[in-house]
């Protein structure tokens, strides 16, 4: 291998090109607090670069050809983009894989409630969390919402200088004798995550109902928030149960450190590698096999559901996609997915020297080390990994290294500390290559996350050469 590739070997160039990339990273982790809002912005950007509806093209039997770019939105939650290559697809694909969901709190279906004069939302987290660390920060609140005539009501408050933010309370410190004894998991339970919403109650003259305001003089700050509620929005409590909103940190991602090589953001696990995806498949040249990058949902809960990997989106896509080359035969999907090469691009752990004893130095990828490829994931004696072949890890190697990336081998901890997985083994089942190949983070899953911009800006490069 040649000169180690790090930041002090980095031209003047370059590193413009790692500042000019990050700003946009920071960008669409700021648009994107949510898969649907993931979503929304990869299309939107994936619309502007000339991709087509995959939908549209099957409704019109549009014959697909070499250097067509075709994206399939799956129920607003998770998204395929294609560049058609040169080969046929049954000679396989070049896949990056990352999920778009992160670890957050759900309201619950009937989520509002007063206690002691103050209004508060349930909720039910999602994912991986560390509840203590969910309390006392700004949240937002995100999410779709149906009235009974059917009308979509889209929510999003907390984000802008001008809305209110909301929070979960903690004890203070005061009185916290007794809790501050609990083991770090029971110092918050699950039932205490309640989103503090509001109280004023509300008014006797602002109630339409005189009846029955004389009846129910309980729940009024309740009755308040729920009357805010519905003049900004038009829906009724009722509503709720129909509705999906969720609740994440408020604010913007924002550059870390006093040389403001890292960035401090929600959702980087694993909007950064989606966004390195996203990038790479709208500037990759034309490639000899045919591009897909994925952006799935539900990663954080084990890929179930109907917008997960474990789903048959891929599978359903290809069929179609097969039947638009031309001679459709289902073995033509059998053999795409065969010789298919997949990136599972995922976040890995970084190095944390607060927590040595959890890491084997070794074999942990280092913050500012470049895109991690991490053989095997799992628990417990690599319990549920994909186990990349070394016939494989040769061949990625060989791309990385000629295209000049930056890359590192990276394990998720010592190997009795725990443990982890993602989407790779949902793909090798087909007969695919696949390998996790992605970002190094510090504090997964926490409200705040951090990564190096070089290592963001070389899973880009890494992701890009992978596809041509
Ligand atoms: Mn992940
Ligand atoms: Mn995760």
């Amino acid at each position: 291998m040649a000169e180690k590739i790090s930041w002090l070997s980095l031209s003047n160039d370059v590193l413009e090109d790692v500042t000019s990339y990050n700003e946009e990273y920071k960008d669409f982790l700021t648009k994107a607090k949510t898969e649907r809002l993931a979503v929304k912005e990869i299309i939107r950007i994936a619309e502007a670069n000339g991709f087509k509806d995959l939908e549209e093209a099957i409704k019109n039997g549009t014959k697909v050809k070499k250097g067509d770019k075709l994206y399939l939105n799956n129920k607003e939650k998770s998204v395929l983009m294609f560049v058609m290559g040169e080969k046929k697809l049954e000679e396989g694909l070049r896949i990056v894989g990352a999920h778009i969901d992160s670890p957050r709190l759900d309201l619950k279906p009937n989520p509002l409630y007063e206690a002691s004069e103050l209004g508060f939302l349930k909720t039910h987290y999602y994912g991986g969390v560390k509840k203590y660390q969910w309390t006392t920060i700004p949240l937002a609140l995100h999410g779709v919402v149906y009235t009974k005539d059917l009308k979509r009501v889209d929510i999003s408050i907390g984000e802008d200088d001008e809305d209110p933010v909301f929070t979960i309370t903690d004890l203070l410190i005061h009185l916290s004798r007794e809790q501050m004894q609990k083991k770090l998991a029971e110092g918050i339970l699950g039932e205490q995550l309640n989103v503090l919403m509001g109280s004023i109650p509300l008014a006797d003259d602002d109630d339409d109902d005189d009846d029955d305001d004389k009846k129910d003089k309980s729940n009024r700050v309740k009755a308040n928030v729920m009357r805010i509620i519905n003049e900004k929005y038009g829906i009724e409590e009722d509503d709720f149960k129909v509705a999906e909103i969720e609740v994440v940190p408020a604010g913007k991602a924002r550059d870390l450190g006093i040389d403001r090589s890292m960035i401090f953001s929600y959702g980087q696990d694993d909007r950064v590698c989606a966004f390195a995806g996203l990038k790479a498949i709208l500037d990759m040249k034309q490639g000899e096999h045919t591009a897909l990058a994925m952006f799935m949902d539900k990663e954080e809960v084990g890929s179930q559901g109907n917008t997960g990997m474990a789903s048959y989106v891929l599978e359903n896509a290809l069929h179609e996609l097969a039947a638009l080359e031309g001679e459709y035969s289902a073995l033509t999907v059998r053999r795409c997915l065969k010789n298919s090469w997949v990136l599972s691009s995922d976040v890995t752990a970084a190095y944390d020297p607060n927590f040595d004893s959890v890491y084997e130095k070794n074999n942990t990828a280092v913050l500012g080390g470049g895109i991690a490829v991490a053989k095997y994931t799992g628990s417990g004696g690599k319990g549920g990994c994909n186990d990349a072949n070394a016939e494989f890890l040769r061949d990625v190697r060989d791309i990385f290294d000629k295209a000049g990336v930056a890359w590192q081998t990276g394990e998720l901890g010592r190997v009795d500390a725990g443990g982890g997985g993602t989407i790779a083994y949902l793909l090798s089942k087909y007969g695919a290559e696949v390998v996790d190949c992605g970002t190094a983070v510090l504090n997964m899953h926490a409200p705040n996350e951090v990564t190096s911009k070089f290592d963001t800006y070389m899973s880009y490069k890494a992701y890009k050469a992978f596809f041509e």
